[in-house]
C-alpha cells in the first residue's frame, strides 16, 4: 500500500515548484490507490507563519489536491504538524542514543558516521576538521537508479537549544508515518544520503526515493526561484486561471504522458501517471505555455461554468463597484467574448464598452478610418438599414449589412471597420454582428449617430 507525503515548510508563499512536488505525490497516491499525507514541517519558528500555512492549504484545495491524512482531516499517524510532535521526537532521540550513534559536542547532539576518523585542514572553513573514511551511501532512486554519495563528516541532529534539525525530524516522521516513497525535488539529493544513514541507524526500512528534476527559470540559466516572475501559485488564482489548466501544465513539468496529446483531463492524467514516465532532465518553466493551456481549458468551459468563473474574477477584483450589470445581458456579453479572450483577466478591458456609454475612442484607429475618407455617409446608410433589421441572430444582421453593401455597390468591409469603431471605440473585439445583437438596436443606433455627429 503506497504512502506518500507532501511536506512543505510554511516559510514563504506557495510556489510553482512546491505545487509540482505536491502534485507528483498526489498523482502517485491516486494512481496506485495509496494514501496522500500532508505534513507541515513547521519547526523553524522564526520563519514560519500562519499566513503562509493558510496559503498552502488554500492553494492545495484550489488545485484539487485533497489529502487523506493531515491537518484538518486527521489520521492514524498524527499530529501532522511537526511543531506538535515533540514527544514523538524525544522518544526517537532516546532510541537513537541507545544505539550509541549520538554524542554530545558544544551542547549539541551529533550523529556519528561509521568508519575510520582522521584530521584534515579544510581550506574553505580555514580550520582543522575531523573527517570519516566511510563507504559511499547508496540512494536507491526509482528514477535515477543507484546514486552514490559520500558522507564524510558527522552532523548535528539536535541543536544546543534542544531543537531537532530538519534531517532528523524529516526521517523520524517518514518512519513514524510509514512512508513507502519519498518524492521530492532533486535539490534534496544532498540531504538524502544523510537521511539514508539515519534510517539505517534507526533500523528502519529506507523509503523508495524519487528525486524529480528541477524546474528551470523561464529565461536564463538556473533553477526557478520563489522570486522569479510567475512563480507563485496564488498569482494565477488571482488572475483567474483555471486550476485544472495549472494542474495539467504542472504535471508536464517533468512527466511525459506518452502519445502526442498534452491536454488531458485529470482522470486520464491519474490513469497514465507513473514513475517510469518521469523525465530525468530538467523542465523549463514556460509562462506562455501555461497561458495557452489556460486558454484551451477556458474555451471548452460550458456556458454556465464560464459565466460563474468570470463572475468570481469580477467579485475578487471589484470590477463592477456599482454592482453587476443585468444578469442576462452580462451572460450574452461573456459568452460572445469567451472564444476571443486569452484569460478572464482580459475581460474588464475587453468588454468595458458593453457596459458604459463613455468609452474612449482609439485615436489611431479613428485616424486610419478617416484616412480612407469621411465615414459619415457609410454610417448614415448603415443606421438606416439597421432601423428595420432583424436583431434576433448574427446571421440576420449579417444579411442586412451584406444586402446594404450590394445595394450600394460596396463590400461588407466598407461598413465593418467604421461600424466597429463607432459602437466600441476600438478595432479589436468579438464579431461585429455578435456585438450588434448583444448591444441591441437602440444602443447601436445611438452610438452610430453619436460617432457620425
Ligand atoms: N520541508 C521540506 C521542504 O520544504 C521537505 C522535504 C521533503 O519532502 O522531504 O523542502
Amino acid at each position: 500500500q503506497v504512502r506518500v507525503r507532501f511536506a512543505p515548510s510554511p516559510t514563504g508563499f506557495f510556489h510553482i515548484g512546491s505545487a509540482r512536488t505536491a502534485l507528483f505525490n498526489w498523482l502517485y497516491a491516486r494512481h496506485t490507490g495509496g494514501t496522500f499525507v500532508l505534513r507541515i514541517e513547521d519547526t523553524d519558528h522564526e520563519r514560519n507563519s500562519e499566513t503562509f500555512l493558510n496559503v498552502i492549504y488554500d492553494s492545495l484545495r484550489w488545485l484539487g489536491m485533497d489529502w487523506d491524512e493531515g491537518p484538518g482531516v486527521g489520521g492514524d499517524y498524527g499530529p501532522y504538524r511537526q511543531s506538535e510532535r515533540n514527544d514523538i521526537y524525544r522518544d526517537y532521540i532516546e532510541k537513537l542514543k541507545s544505539t550509541g550513534r549520538l554524542y554530545e559536542k558544544d551542547g549539541a547532539l551529533w550523529f556519528r558516521l561509521l568508519g575510520e576518523r582522521y584530521e584534515t585542514y579544510d581550506e574553505h572553513r580555514k580550520k582543522t576538521v575531523t573527517k570519516v573514511k566511510a563507504a559511499p551511501t547508496v540512494i536507491d532512486d526509482l528514477l535515477r537508479g543507484r546514486v552514490e554519495r559520500i558522507e564524510d563528516e558527522d552532523f548535528v541532529v539536535v541543536r544546543s537549544d534542544g531543537t531537532p534539525v530538519f534531517h532528523l525530524v524529516n526521517v523520524i516522521d517518514d518512519i513514524a508515518m510509514k512512508m513507502t516513497h519519498v518524492i521530492r525535488g532533486e535539490d534534496h539529493l544532498s540531504n538524502s544520503s544523510k537521511h539514508v544513514e539515519l534510517f539505517n541507524a534507526f533500523g528502519a526500512p529506507v523509503p523508495r526515493y524519487v528525486h524529480i528534476p528541477l524546474i528551470l527559470k523561464q529565461n536564463g540559466p538556473g533553477k526557478m526561484s520563489k522570486r522569479d516572475q510567475g512563480a507563485l501559485v496564488e498569482e494565477y488564482q488571482n488572475r483567474g486561471y483555471l486550476p485544472e489548466a495549472l494542474v495539467n501544465f504542472l504535471c508536464l513539468l517533468g512527466w511525459n504522458p506518452g502519445g502526442d496529446v498534452e491536454k488531458l483531463p485529470i482522470d486520464e492524467i491519474i490513469r497514465r501517471y507513473d514513475i517510469p514516465g518521469l523525465n530525468q532532465s530538467n523542465a523549463r518553466f514556460d509562462e506562455r505555455k501555461l497561458a495557452h493551456m489556460n486558454m484551451a481549458y477556458l474555451l471548452e468551459l460550458p456556458p454556465d461554468k464560464f459565466v460563474a468563473h468570470a463572475k468570481t474574477y469580477f467579485a475578487r477584483h471589484n470590477t463592477f463597484p456599482g454592482g453587476l450589470p443585468d444578469e442576462a445581458y452580462l451572460r450574452e456579453v461573456l459568452l460572445l467574448c469567451q472564444p476571443k479572450i486569452k484569460g478572464v483577466e482580459d475581460l474588464p478591458a475587453y468588454t468595458a464598452w458593453f457596459f458604459a456609454e463613455d468609452y474612449a475612442t482609439d485615436e489611431k484607429a479613428r485616424a486610419k478610418i478617416l484616412a480612407k475618407g469621411d465615414p459619415k455617409a457609410r454610417l448614415a446608410e448603415l443606421g438606416a438599414a439597421l432601423q428595420t433589421a432583424d436583431f434576433s441572430s448574427d446571421t440576420a444582421i449579417e444579411e442586412t449589412i451584406k444586402q446594404l453593401a450590394v445595394d450600394k455597390g460596396l463590400g461588407f468591409g466598407d461598413y465593418q471597420a467604421v461600424a466597429r469603431l463607432a459602437v466600441s471605440g476600438t478595432n479589436v473585439g468579438p464579431s461585429l454582428t455578435g456585438m450588434f445583437r448583444v448591444l441591441g438596436r437602440e444602443r447601436v443606433l445611438a452610438r452610430i449617430a453619436r460617432f457620425a455627429a
